[in-house]
């Protein structure tokens, strides 16, 4: 059994992860590996995140080790909330108050084209990999459903007249960023020797 230490206590993103993994690879998050930490988020890319968050992990001597980060990244503003998107409202911000701000800096675009994007980063045995999955849409003007988190409910994936908050979680994660860039991760796990 190989054990893959995941850089979060995130329960639904481990058990994700967990659904999709081969029977002889078991994800296990920090808490449960014997890590308290809150690790630093100082990178100024998704990448740069991702690896400060799996290095750390390494570097406790965890054999293969995981981590993600996700950003909206929005055309009209140059790529931005993009890393900064859990605290786009400032420190003390939350979710209703991120899409404020973002509503109000949309306010005159015309262009209202977005991404997710979810950067997975392995390192086993030293060696780094990286997996990244996206979801074009755009970003509507008003909130719509009460799914999800974070940006969802202003979200509206191409192809579907649902935002991800009124899409249920099957529904989201048939679709996903986080689940695309899972997937180009188990292509590899299953393409490459244990
Ligand atoms: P994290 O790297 O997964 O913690 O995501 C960083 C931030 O991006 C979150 O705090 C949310 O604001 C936003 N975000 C990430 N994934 C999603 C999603 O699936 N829907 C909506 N917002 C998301």
């Amino acid at each position: 059994m190989i054990d893959i230490v995941f850089a979060s206590n995130n329960v639904h993103k481990l058990e994700e992860i967990a659904s999709m993994l081969p029977l002889n690879m078991r994800i296990k998050s920090m808490k449960e590996a014997g890590i308290e930490a809150d690790i630093p988020e100082t990178g100024t890319t998704l990448k740069e995140n991702a690896f400060l968050k799996a290095d750390f992990l390494r570097k406790k001597g965890f054999n293969a080790v995981l981590a993600d980060d996700t950003g909206l990244e929005v055309s009209a503003l140059n790529g931005a909330p993009g890393v900064y998107s859990a605290r786009y409202a400032g420190p003390e911000g939350n979710a209703r108050k991120n899409i404020k701000k973002l509503l109000a800096e949309l306010q005159t675009a015309a262009d209202r084209t977005a991404r997710f994007v979810t950067v997975l980063c392995f390192i086993r045995k030293g060696e780094v990999h990286y997996f990244e999955g996206e979801v074009k849409g755009v970003i509507i003007d008003s909130p719509r459903g009460n799914q999800g988190f974070g940006y969802d409910p202003v979200f509206l994936p191409n192809g579907f007249n649902k935002t991800f908050a009124e899409m249920t979680l099957d529904e989201k994660n048939l679709i996903s960023h986080r689940k695309k860039a899972l997937e180009k991760f188990l292509e590899f796990l299953q393409n490459s020797k244990q």
